[in-house]
């Protein structure tokens, strides 16, 4: 008897922990032991107990959207149809830059010149001399080569432009790229700072000088930005266990995870954005932001998954929330910004009130590289709260600094970020890598030097577009055309195509078929497609997220084709029971 139970629960999970087992078989791909758990209309189920759905509704709220997809991607692999894999799961583009790569090498091969110019015997060289090197960097440019008079043209940009000695910046490129000098000042290479406080201020402020009062940290992506500041805020106090935090939603998944999972003891709360307001947040739920217990507001700009930018009038609503609660710290994530023409981050609007977060992954498909910063201005909020912290606890971070730092009462919070990154400790060999700092200048630049007409992202932006034209008119689902759809990802209710293609009365018998997390299973193990499941973003149900960076355009016909063939088939077998009823 007891044996029966044990065993009727593997197929049908009645409790969390049953949910977890079949989590773990079906990751484990004991696919022919776990079936999809058939849901609805098995009257035999209890009723006191959990349906399949709700089992894997629990599910969903414990295991991350990417774990989820994760699975959903090694069951694809094995898709019952034969398909090729189509995976529009990947934040990740398919593309990538060419010529910044084809120019990095270029000064690679340059610096590696300067190094045996100085002392060269077997694989053994010297290090790199300052005294003269802008001559030598002539000498070497070939004008012919369309790769080496374009790095003279990043370089030159440097002198010509940002008012940088260049020498300067040629020694800075060729030290960062050899790589033989911890990076000094940690923080941030000096050059850099000025060259990425440019690209920021081009492509993401709005015409809002900002470039000289804002302070650089490059990170290890927008990854370790994000982490570093959690943890940063956490560890100075700034945060406190307790505290409300407000989080635009729905968000990619690790706003949601990170502060509940590393005891920070915060309180999150949502600020939403929704499909029919074109993922504009409304102004009730900015009206939250006015409350003084909200500490702080994390936000994606333009958001992850819903792919859409901010209005002005919003970030307006935002100042004015801020006017009544000056004490709240905005984190904006814009890693998307250039996705939208004339975009504005909420930075260019509060710069005091605001930290910023940038990746360079996603433009030039560079997630392998780990390129991402951290921006603050001089004058910001995060520094005064500091200040006004209790005396005892500021005796007690000032120790902790002290050891590293002259005067660690003045310290300014980015600095402090800086050190936290390593433990405090190893401060001084903390910064990003100097050749990755360098490769994020050759990007920054190959912008500036045409900011106007930067036919790369143009090329990024028309291409993501006319993959999600593709997509939406093969599905037969209206487009979005505001200037705020960044077109990245795509936020589709699966609920909508459902009743817009086959009425109804088929869409409430689907929704009692199955969960929309149970769709993308069958997707995946059926059709070879995996997409990403919108709740695990905080989206609402039926939404299902779109990567088309990742896919081409054919992909997305395809992927459409399959998705319908899928509806198609159980649309077959509703029309059949309603055959046979009758
Ligand atoms: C992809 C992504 C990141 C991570 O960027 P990396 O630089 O690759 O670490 C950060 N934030 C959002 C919203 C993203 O979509």
């Amino acid at each position: 008897m007891q044996e029966d139970k044990t065993h009727d629960s593997m197929f049908r999970p009645v409790s969390i922990t049953c949910a977890v087992i079949l989590l773990i078989a079906l990751a484990l791909n004991v696919s022919g032991l776990v079936q999809l758990a058939p849901s609805g209309g098995q009257s035999d189920e209890a009723s006191t107990t959990p349906t399949a759905s709700e089992a894997s509704a629990q599910l969903e709220s414990e295991v991350g959207a990417f774990e989820i997809t994760a699975r959903q991607r090694q069951m694809a692999q094995q898709n019952e149809a034969g398909y090729d894999v189509i995976d529009a799961g990947r934040g990740n583009p398919n593309w990538i830059n060419s010529m910044v790569r084809r120019v990095y090498a270029r000064l690679m091969d340059f610096a590696i010149d300067e190094s045996e110019r100085v002392y060269s015997e077997g694989f053994m060289a010297g290090q790199a001399q300052r005294e003269g090197i802008g001559e030598r960097f002539d000498a070497a440019t070939n004008t012919e080569d369309g790769v080496s008079a374009y790095l003279a043209g990043l370089v030159n940009y440097c002198s010509s432009n940002l008012g940088l000695d260049r020498d300067d910046v040629l020694f800075e490129l060729v030290n960062g790229i050899i790589g033989d000098y911890y990076p000094t000042p940690s923080r941030c290479l000096p050059n850099t700072e000025v060259i990425l406080n440019a690209y920021l201020q081009s492509t993401l402020y709005g015409g809002v000088d900002l470039a000289a009062e804002t302070d650089v940290f490059p990170t290890e992506g927008g990854s370790a930005a994000m982490s570093y500041i959690f943890h940063s805020l956490s560890h100075n106090k700034v945060l406190k266990p307790g505290d409300k935090i407000a989080i635009a939603t729905p968000i990619f998944t690790p706003y949601l995870q990170i502060p509940d999972v590393n005891n920070y003891g915060l309180v999150s709360i949502e600020v939403a954005s929704e499909a029919y307001n074109g993922w504009d947040i409304a102004e009730d739920e900015l009206a939250k932001l006015e409350d003084p217990e909200v500490k702080a507001f994390f936000l994606v700009n333009p958001s992850n998954p819903a792919s859409h930018a901010l209005s002005e009038q919003t970030i307006d609503r935002i100042a004015q929330a801020v006017e009544k609660n000056p004490n709240l710290i905005v984190l904006t994530d814009d890693v998307y910004g250039t996705f939208v023409n004339d975009f504005r981050t909420v930075y260019s609007r509060i710069p005091h009130n605001t930290i910023l977060v940038y990746s360079f992954s996603k433009l030039h498909g560079v997630t392998g590289w780990r390129t991402g910063l951290i921006a603050m201005n001089r004058d910001n909020v995060v520094d005064r709260l500091i200040r006004e912290l209790p005396q005892e606890d500021k005796d007690l971070l000032e120790d902790e600094y002290s050891i590293v730092a002259d005067y660690p009462a003045s310290m300014p919070f980015i600095e402090r970020i800086v050190a936290d990154s390593r433990s405090i400790g190893l401060y001084h060999t903390s910064g990003l890598s100097t050749p990755s700092q360098v490769f994020m200048d050759i990007m920054a630049l190959s912008h500036l030097v045409s900011p106007d007409a930067d036919g790369y992202m143009e090329l990024a932006n028309a291409t993501v577009s006319e993959r999600y034209y593709t997509l939406m008119r093969a599905l037969g689902m209206p487009t979005d055309d505001a200037p705020a759809n960044a077109r990245y990802y795509t936020l589709v209710d699966i609920r909508s195509l459902v009743t817009q293609r086959y009425g109804w009365d088929f869409a409430v018998w689907f929704d009692e078929q199955m969960t929309d997390f149970e769709f993308l299973d069958e997707l995946a193990a059926k059709k070879g497609v995996v997409l990403m499941y919108g709740p695990g973003f905080d989206a609402p149900e039926g939404c299902v997220r779109i990567s088309v960076a990742n896919i081409s355009n054919d992909q997305c016909t395809e992927l459409a084709r399959r998705v319908l063939e899928l509806l198609d088939e159980h649309y077959g077998t509703y029309a059949a029971q309603i055959a046979d009823a009758a």
